[in-house]
């Protein structure tokens, strides 16, 4: 089988982010890491090949340092990894970037599963998995919580979908796009052997031409949804006033008088 996971880059959950006058975001020291929902999809693109053999190709659009994340799933039990990169790619948009990921998966050749994880923390569209199989004309199975059946013979898979207000059971032919919930799995530790395979394993990276990107579908220039401005919340302010009384009960008494006068009670 072979099997296509895709990862963002993103900062630390635990980075203070700060934005300027010009909407630049910017996190500090904090450090960079793999997109904290693709942990289960690469997770469950292992436990697939475990199953049924193949292999498991891990991508990500992004700059040079999206290499570490490569690494980190390779270190995981990913097999190989590749970086599509290209000053071009500056600036696209969820559009843009569905357009470069489809070019690089159909590059790779006769691809059975491609996975995703549900969002990225940072961009939070969720527009990439439903984007990329559009493109590839391939159903999309989204927020899937279990892989219920796969038959590679038959080419059929059935999940089961995880909805707000409930569970939806679904089938399709392979090939197929998968975005999954954490409930799916519980994401490995990485072993000493693949972080050795890891820090050896060659990455390459392919740019615009390379994955045959259309120019006029990629970059700032040609973003169908532009970023105008990013700004933060503005701080919340409020008063902090201490009730002294003569007694527990004339504090709550003198508490409840205030409250009623708010109209909080
Ligand atoms: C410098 C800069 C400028 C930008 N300018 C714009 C702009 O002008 N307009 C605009 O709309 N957006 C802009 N973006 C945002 C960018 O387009 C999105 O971050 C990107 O398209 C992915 O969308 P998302 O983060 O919402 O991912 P989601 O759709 O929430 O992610 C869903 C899944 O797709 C995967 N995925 C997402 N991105 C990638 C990737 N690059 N490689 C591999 N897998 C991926 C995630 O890891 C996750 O598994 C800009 C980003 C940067 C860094």
């Amino acid at each position: 089988m072979n099997i296509v996971v895709c990862t963002k880059q993103v900062p630390d959950t635990a980075a203070t982010l700060k934005v300027d006058e010009q909407s630049n975001v910017s996190w500090g020291d904090a450090p960079l890491v793999i997109n904290p929902w693709d942990e289960y999809a690469i997770e469950e693109g292992i436990r697939l090949k475990e199953k049924f053999g193949g292999k498991v190709t891990v991508l990500s659009v992004g700059p040079e340092q999206a290499k570490e994340a490569l690494k980190q799933a390779v270190a995981m039990g990913c097999d190989e990894a590749q970086l599509i990169s290209d000053p071009a790619f500056d600036g696209s948009d969820a559009l843009a970037t569905t357009h470069i990921l489809a070019q690089a998966i159909k590059k790779l050749g006769d691809v059975d599963v491609i996975i995703f994880g549900k969002q990225a923390i940072d961009g939070d569209t969720g527009l990439v998995p439903a984007g990329v199989a559009r493109r590839l004309g391939w159903p999309l199975l989204s927020y899937v919580a279990k892989i219920d059946e796969l038959d590679p013979a038959t080419r059929s898979i059935k999940v089961t979908r995880s909805l707000e207000q409930g569970r939806q059971s679904i089938a399709s032919q392979l090939p197929v796009v998968i975005s999954v919930v954490k409930e799916i799995n519980e994401p490995r530790y990485p072993s000493f052997m693949n972080i050795r395979k890891a820090s050896k394993l060659p990455i390459p990276t392919l740019d615009a031409a390379a994955i045959g990107a259309d120019a006029a579908k990629v970059g700032r220039a040609n973003a169908a949804a532009q970023w105008v401005k990013t700004f933060p919340l503005p701080a919340r302010t409020g008063n902090v006033e201490l009730i002294a009384g003569d007694s527990p009960q004339a504090i709550a008494a003198a508490l409840a008088d205030k409250l009623m006068a708010e109209k909080v009670i």
